[in-house]
């Protein structure tokens, strides 16, 4: 026991006491911001490898971008990254940073269906789908539940079965062979509910959008409810995300 004891003075305190406001630590990137200093704007826009960014003026499609880095390494006078994990929003165009704007992203309130706040306000209970993920947003999504980031303390819980589930997660591009089984997973899952997608697989298709070997009619069928770039996610911007959508985010 002592020893136990020892091991929990060693390790201190693990949890994020308020998600909302924490700060992240190391290299990570987050919302990026757009300076208005002339650079050769196709010279940066080609070096994006799955055409987030585009010009006149130079904009960063976050549903796009893998937060590979490489625009703010090659013109970091134009381009700089800042640790603003609030990425999230249901409305596709807010996901767009625009040249000179410094602001955070915000959810568009008239977009959010009533019952959403009605009925999921207090609990939430979500079904993941691997759509051709990679695993990395799947281990985020893991670890949102753990016991640093602690989204259960939300009421927001993952379980085994849609039937189970008031929404959907999905993570990965979206394969052909995952078309199908997206599909009846989401008809499985009892109305209403919502549709969630994290990272930047899932909002695009991300460097696999061209490929033959998706099927993203799913994306073109139904509503979106919640867009959450990043590749993979970072819990942070999941948990908020989802508390935005909830309308409990501080
Ligand atoms: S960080 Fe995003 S916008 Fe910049 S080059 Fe990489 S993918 Fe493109």
């Amino acid at each position: 026991m002592f020893d136990n004891l020892k091991i929990l003075w060693h390790q201190g305190k693990q949890y994020i006491p308020d998600v909302t406001t924490a700060t992240v630590p190391g290299i990570f990137r987050g919302r990026p911001v757009i300076s208005g200093i002339k650079v050769e704007e196709e010279l940066l826009a080609e070096l994006c490898p799955t055409n987030a960014i585009s010009t006149g003026p130079v904009r960063i499609d976050l549903g796009k971008c893998t937060f590979c880095g490489e625009c703010a390494v090659q013109f970091p006078e134009k381009i700089a990254f800042t640790k603003d994990y609030k990425l999230s929003t249901n409305e596709r165009a807010r996901l767009i940073i625009k040249e000179g704007e410094d602001q955070p992203i915000t959810m568009n309130p008239d977009l959010i269906r009533s019952e959403i706040h009605r009925l999921f306000g207090r609990s939430l209970k979500l079904r993941e789908v691997c759509a051709g993920g990679d695993n990395s947003c799947e281990w985020e999504l893991n670890a949102s539940n753990n016991v640093q980031f602690d989204i259960s303390r939300f009421g927001i819980d993952f379980v085994a079965s849609p039937r189970h589930a008031d929404g959907i997660v999905i993570t990965g591009p979206i394969t052909a062979n995952m078309a199908e089984p997206l599909e009846r997973c989401y008809q499985a899952v009892p109305s209403p509910k919502m549709i969630i997608l994290a990272g930047t697989d899932a909002i695009s298709g991300g460097i696999f959008a061209d490929s033959p070997a998706l099927n993203r009619e799913f994306i073109l069928n139904h509503t979106i409810d919640l867009y959450i770039p990043g590749n993979p996610i970072h819990p942070l911007t999941f948990i908020n995300g989802v508390l935005g959508l909830l309308n409990r985010r501080g």
